[in-house]
């Protein structure tokens, strides 16, 4: 996988605008079709919803896995795209999409430009970004101590961690933290938690043993470390009273924004907050813009991945004739065709 910097000034076929399971599936399609694939997501991460919001779920109904967890479908999508050698520009959100000559411009917020003959909109429900608490200097810890998701469990086992929030992800990560981390402190600024009854429950039972302590109702105050790593958290009761939490890492969550956010400025056709699209090959309102997987939206359209993943197959075939378009095509299976080695 080739992670692109920012500020670069890419050439490709195909600029890919989302990499969660749909947009990755669309890097094999195209790439089955000899046709290469950038691939551009605002989160640091592949996987989309997967990673960002289940990835240690099962899910059930991707066909031929009768079971296989989030994160274990994004690393084999990952696997099935790297002989196309799909180049990866993450942690950054396209914000600007112009026509340039015969094929579209984009431009992310980081400066990085991409030149392509069509473009793939996988944004699902549009751009991922944590709610993040208003805390001074809250950045310069989010590589290392503050976290909005759990992408690997082990990186919490022996240690301290303030866990903030009163919903089903801070209650789930309290319990299942439990297991391996030294200590967790649950701050929330009420004693309510607005999750399913039987984990607060459990939450409460591991309050009763020095695994878990519940600092409720306090909120978010500060983050005290050298500017790379977190050593405590400080919390403020509602009458003002402040504790210093030792800690080495912040889970905050607060819950994830999505926002279509500049892709509903593209003149793209809209249908509410999704993007309209033919159904047989997922062309939007602009001849060149394709949209798949959650976002595109057609007459009893299903938002399931096994949807989108046909989407994108149907959409490089359409793509096939911008990019070859003097070249006739002949349909062959993948098992006839072979992939590169
Ligand atoms: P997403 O996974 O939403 O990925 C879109 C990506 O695009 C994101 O990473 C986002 O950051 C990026 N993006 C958006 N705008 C921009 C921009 N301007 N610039 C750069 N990047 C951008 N589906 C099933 O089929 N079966 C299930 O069992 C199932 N279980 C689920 C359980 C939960 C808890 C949830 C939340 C969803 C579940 N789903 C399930 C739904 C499934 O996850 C979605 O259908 C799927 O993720 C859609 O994939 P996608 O690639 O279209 O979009």
């Amino acid at each position: 996988m080739s992670m692109m910097q920012s500020n670069k000034a890419i050439t490709t076929d195909v600029a890919i605008i989302g990499a969660g399971p749909v947009g990755l599936f669309a890097i094999f399609e195209l790439g089955m079709l000899k046709i290469k694939a950038t691939v551009i997501d605002t989160l640091p991460a592949l996987g989309g919803q997967c990673t960002a919001l289940y990835p240690e779920k099962p899910i059930y109904d991707i066909p031929g896995f009768p079971s296989v967890d989030a994160q274990d479908l994004i690393k084999n999508l990952e696997e099935q795209a790297a002989p196309f050698d799909p180049q990866y520009v993450l942690g950054e959100q396209v914000i600007e999409c112009k026509r340039q000559d015969s094929g579209w411009h984009l431009v992310t917020n980081k400066g990085t430009s991409i030149t392509a003959k069509a473009i793939m909109i996988a944004a699902g429900c549009g751009a991922f970004g944590p709610n993040r608490p208003p805390l001074a200097g809250i950045e310069q810890y989010e590589e290392t101590s503050v976290h909005y998701l759990v992408a690997k469990r082990e990186d919490f086992r022996g240690k301290n961690i303030v866990i903030a929030g009163g919903g089903d992800s801070a209650v789930d990560w309290a319990v299942s933290l439990a297991e391996l981390a030294n200590k967790i402190y649950v701050v929330h600024r009420r004693d309510k938690f607005r999750a399913a009854p039987d984990m607060v429950d459990k939450m409460q039972a591991l309050a009763t043993s020095s695994k878990i302590e519940m600092v409720v109702p306090y909120q978010l105050e500060g983050l005290v470390g050298d500017g790379k790593a977190l050593s405590a958290v400080t919390v403020k009761s509602m009458d003002g009273e402040v504790r210093t939490l030792d800690a080495q890492h912040l889970l905050a969550f607060f819950g994830l924004s999505m926002e279509l956010g500049p892709i509903a400025s593209w003149g793209l056709g809209l249908t509410g907050s999704h993007i309209t699209v033919n159904p047989g090959t997922c062309e939007t309102s602009e001849q060149g813009i394709f949209a798949i997987g959650d976002i595109a939206t057609y007459p009893h359209k299903l938002k399931l991945i096994l949807c989108g993943f046909a989407e994108a197959a149907q959409a490089a075939h359409k793509i096939r004739d911008i990019v070859y378009p003097d070249t006739a095509y002949h349909f062959e299976y993948s098992t006839s065709k072979g992939v590169p080695a």
